[in-house]
């Protein structure tokens, strides 16, 4: 089965070829999601057909391409239902009729976490184990859940990927979701700079000469010994470990894996959170593992494959009536 891909990330929007499970080739574009989504996909579709051109191929000879995008999905309909601030004409396409003048193809679509969640069940660190649960440590915080080899989607397409907008302190922050003291609120890239701002020893820290504020940034000047930068990062990871004992709570996984840019820092990352797990997560018949993604960016671009067969298996059609 060959497919093309595009994961629409925070900062990045990353396009791939796939072949039975592997990523032939890959592209990586700016995401400038302040701009409208139409003006970006006129970009990816043009590197799509560079891809396959590549590869020899056309986009009509593959079996179809998968969107991997932040956000709320109408999968059934192929429609992203909210923008959150980015790419603001999103939930106005009609992304199946794009995909298929733009390229010949039936388009699925999927949020981020689930996509990621889908590659590492099917190639990556959940393979074989039918009961999952996914964190993305990324712009924001994505989550999703495998319990006895269904994937979790509800009624709404919501079930599951909310783990960043559990409340994680009541009384907490106001979140762009609408509910207060979200895990994303408190401990994500999007909050990170307010984060800094607040802290009385931020002027004085390293951290306040970064042109960029992010993670990276803050678990090398914690490694330096910098006391704001080592505050911010304690506070992100306690917040972290909560929201995987919530979601161990909740979906009962035997495997919870750890995915996203921030995990460039997993060797800081993981033992905080397995800790957290070992000593509060309530799990009688044993210890949840912690694992980091073992395909990186290329988990979200693998998902394509079982999504078509999904969409074929349950007779979801993509293509209009
Ligand atoms: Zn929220």
């Amino acid at each position: 089965m060959i497919t093309l891909a595009a994961d629409f990330g925070g900062r990045r929007i990353k396009l791939g070829l796939v072949r039975d499970g592997r990523v032939t080739a890959r592209q990586v574009l700016a995401a400038d999601s302040d701009q409208p989504l139409a003006a970006r996909l006129d970009a990816v579709a043009a590197s799509l057909h560079m891809l396959c051109a590549d590869q020899g191929l056309a986009p009509r000879e593959c079996d179809g391409l998968a969107f991997a995008y932040p956000s709320l999905i109408d999968t059934r309909q192929c429609r992203i239902l909210d923008h959150f601030g980015k790419f603001g004409d999103a939930s106005d396409l009609d992304l199946r009729a794009w995909a298929r003048e733009k390229l010949g193809l039936t388009l699925v679509i999927d949020n981020d976490a689930r996509a990621a969640l889908i590659g590492e069940w099917q190639f990556g660190a959940g393979r074989g184990c039918d009961n999952l649960a996914v964190i993305t440590l990324g712009t924001g915080l994505g989550t999703s859940a495998v319990i006895e080899g269904r994937l979790l989607r509800g009624g709404h397409g919501q079930a599951g990927i909310l783990g960043g907008h559990l409340t994680i302190r009541y009384g907490g922050r106001p979140c762009v979701c609408g509910n207060i003291g979200c895990a994303e609120a408190e401990a994500s890239t999007w909050m990170l700079d307010k984060l800094a701002r607040e802290r009385n020893d931020f002027p004085h820290s390293p951290l306040s000469h970064e042109s960029v504020l992010d993670y990276a940034a803050i678990f090398r000047w914690a490694a330096e010994g910098d006391a704001c930068a080592r505050a911010l990062r304690d506070h992100s990871l306690h917040i972290w470990s909560v929201t995987a004992v919530n979601l161990i709570h909740a979906y009962d996984p035997e495997k919870l894996v750890l995915c996203g840019g921030i995990m460039a820092s997993a060797p800081v990352i993981l033992p905080a959170i397995q800790d957290y797990v070992n000593r509060h997560a309530h799990t009688l018949w044993g210890r949840v593992e912690v694992l980091p993604s073992a395909l990186g960016d290329d988990a979200a671009l693998l998902a394509g494959e079982w999504l078509l067969r999904e969409q074929t298996a349950s007779n979801i059609s993509c293509e209009e009536t």
